[in-house]
């Protein structure tokens, strides 16, 4: 089936988190799309019940787009560790829940300690996964996955980005994603890796 058309004007970014807020408006600046998000519109956030990316990005895109009456752009991300068969993956907010809100020091210590748990042998590749969906209030759904390789370093270092990215080794760099520049990390991310793909199909 051809892929529909996203024409210029209004979006909802159907996102509480600021830093993919702020990487998606970065990624979407030069396509005459006015991104607006979802915080300002007063949408909230559903809950995420999907086993897949693909299931919680569609399901945020698609409540985002119930609600406002307009095309609104989910992402579902997380980071996979190979040697703990994927994990955090869908759930990988979820290993920085805490009473007072997310903690993604603890988070990165816990995948660290579950990694130090299986031994050197084990070995520290892991990837990143992002699926971008796009819903029209009409129901329609476009949706693109994409991947970034590396490994995991300890300790953390770096100060930009956001999430697990101080401890995140993209292939083929010594820096950490958080000791990129944002436009860096844009070029080689799982995130834009998605995206290429979604303007190439819809823009
Ligand atoms: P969710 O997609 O809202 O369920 O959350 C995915 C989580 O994965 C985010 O809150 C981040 O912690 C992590 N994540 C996704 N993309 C990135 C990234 O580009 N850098 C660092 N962490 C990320």
């Amino acid at each position: 089936m051809p892929h529909r058309r996203l024409e210029p004007g209004k979006l909802v970014i159907a996102s509480h988190n600021e830093g993919k807020v702020r990487e998606i408006r970065a990624l979407l600046a030069p396509y005459g799309i006015e991104p607006v998000s979802a915080a300002s519109l007063d949408i909230p956030e559903p809950v995420e019940t999907g086993t897949s990316f693909a299931a919680n990005a569609e399901l945020k895109a698609r409540f985002s787009a119930d609600l406002s009456g307009m095309v609104a752009l989910a992402d579902d991300s997380g980071l996979c560790v190979d040697a703990l068969n994927g994990d955090p993956g869908v759930y990988t907010a979820d290993w920085a829940e805490t009473p007072n809100g997310r903690d993604w020091d603890l988070a990165m210590r816990k995948v660290e300690e579950a990694l130090a748990a299986k031994g050197p042998e084990a070995g520290r590749d892991a990837h990143f996964v992002c699926v971008l969906s796009l819903c029209w209030p009409d129901g329609h759904v476009e949706s693109f996955e994409g991947r970034a390789e590396g490994t995991l370093t300890w300790p953390p270092r770096g100060k930009v980005g956001f999430g697990y990215d101080p401890v995140f080794v993209p292939l083929g760099e010594t820096r950490t994603f958080a000791e990129l520049e944002p436009e860096q990390k844009h070029a080689i991310s799982h995130r834009a890796d998605a995206f290429r793909k979604l303007v190439a199909a819809v823009l």
